[in-house]
C-alpha cells in the first residue's frame, strides 16, 4: 500500500531540497507575477486596456451576487463567494486570448521535467490506481485531461489500462507517441467521440479551465454507468495558501479557479456526481514551518521549534489543510 506522504516532495526531501532539486527556485524567489507582468508590459496596459479582462459580478458556481475580494497580489485580483466559497481571478482573462497567455513559457514546466519531481509523480499516478481500485472492478479505458507530459497515462499502461485517451490543447505529443489517442483541439467540453469510459482524470488541470462546468458536466456523459472521476487541484484554504499568501506561487495569472473541499464537492454534486472519497494531499509541511519559525518559507531550512510539534502531516491531512484536494467521486448515485 502506498502512503501518500511517498509522494510528497517537502517530506521526502525536506522542502528547501526538494524545491532546489524541482527547479522551482527561480520561480519561487522572483516573489511576484513574472508572467503576469509580462504580459502586461508587452500586450496590453491593464487600466487602459481590459480587452483582455472580464470583470465578473457573480459566482461562476453558484451565480450569487455576494462575492468579496479575497486577496490581491501585484494586479492580480481574486474574489470569493460568500455563499459557496469558491473563488476567482477577477478581473479574469477572457477566455479567446488564454491561448495567448499559455502560449507563453509556463514556468511550471521546468518543475515538471526534473527527475525528483518525475519521481514523485510515478508514485502519486500509483497511489492514484490505489485508490480508484478501491470503487472498481476493472478499469479499462482511462482519459486525461491535462495530459501533459503523458506521465499518467504511462502508469496507467503499465497497470494494463488498455484504452487511453489524453486531451492535451496545442501539444505536438500525437507526433510522439501513437500508442495514445491525443487530441489536441479542445473548447473546455470531451468530444462526443470518446464515451463508455471507465475513469476521467484531471491533474492540476481545473484551475485553469474558464468553462469548468462544461468540462464536468461533458465528463459526466463520457463517462460508463458507475464510471469515476479524479481531480486533484490546488486547495484555497491549504494551511500554506492561508500562511504564505501573496507570496505563495498558487497564486497566479494562470490559475482562474481557486477551489476549496466545499465548492468542488458543489461543483461534483451538480454535475449528478456522488463523492466517494475527499482528502487534501501535499504537506508543504516544510514551507510552513518555516514561515512560523519567521524565515523565508521555501528556501529555508526549518529548525522544527518544539512549539510547533502539533503540526505535522496527519493534522494537516485531518483538518483538510493539504496543498491540494484530492478527489474520487462516481456517475450517478
Ligand atoms: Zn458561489
Amino acid at each position: 500500500m502506498i502512503n501518500k506522504d511517498e509522494f510528497d516532495g517537502n517530506i521526502v526531501y525536506g522542502g528547501s531540497n526538494f524545491h532546489k532539486k524541482t527547479k522551482r527556485t527561480s520561480l519561487i524567489m522572483e516573489n511576484n507575477f513574472p508572467h503576469y507582468e509580462y504580459v502586461l508590459e508587452e500586450n496590453m496596459h491593464y487600466k487602459s486596456n481590459m480587452k483582455y479582462f472580464e470583470s465578473l459580478d457573480n459566482c461562476i458556481l453558484c451565480n450569487s451576487d455576494d462575492i468579496e475580494d479575497k486577496l490581491y497580489k501585484d494586479g492580480l485580483f481574486i474574489s470569493q463567494c460568500r455563499k459557496c466559497s469558491f473563488s476567482f481571478q477577477n478581473p479574469r482573462f477572457k477566455s479567446e486570448y488564454l491561448s495567448e497567455l499559455y502560449g507563453k513559457e509556463y514556468s511550471l514546466n521546468g518543475a515538471y521535467a526534473s527527475e525528483a519531481q518525475n519521481k514523485l509523480d510515478e508514485i502519486k499516478y500509483k497511489y492514484a490506481i490505489q485508490e480508484l481500485n478501491k470503487y472498481s472492478d476493472s478499469i479499462e479505458s482511462v482519459l486525461d485531461i491535462g495530459a501533459g507530459n503523458l506521465h499518467f497515462l504511462n502508469v496507467c499502461k503499465k497497470n494494463n489500462i488498455k484504452t487511453l485517451y489524453g486531451i492535451e490543447p496545442g501539444s505536438t505529443l500525437k507526433n510522439i507517441d501513437n500508442e495514445y489517442n491525443i487530441i489536441t483541439d479542445f473548447s473546455d467540453e470531451v468530444p462526443l467521440s470518446i464515451n463508455n469510459l471507465s475513469v476521467i482524470s484531471l491533474w492540476d488541470t481545473l484551475e485553469h479551465i474558464h468553462d469548468f462546468k462544461k468540462v464536468i458536466k461533458s465528463s459526466y456523459k463520457a463517462l460508463e454507468d458507475d464510471g469515476l472521476i479524479l481531480i486533484m487541484v490546488p486547495n484555497l484554504n491549504s494551511l500554506a495558501s492561508r500562511l504564505i499568501r501573496e507570496k505563495s506561487p498558487s497564486f497566479c495569472i494562470y490559475h482562474l479557479n481557486y477551489f476549496t473541499e466545499k465548492s468542488l464537492e458543489k461543483l461534483l454534486i451538480d454535475c449528478g456526481f456522488s463523492i466517494m472519497q475527499k482528502e487534501t494531499v501535499i504537506s508543504e509541511i516544510d514551507n510552513c514551518r518555516n514561515y512560523l519559525e519567521f524565515q523565508e518559507p521555501y528556501m529555508s531550512v526549518p529548525k522544527n521549534e518544539k512549539a510547533f510539534d502539533w503540526l505535522t502531516s496527519e493534522y494537516i491531512h485531518d483538518n483538510m489543510l493539504g496543498s491540494r484536494l484530492f478527489f474520487i467521486a462516481k456517475k450517478g448515485k
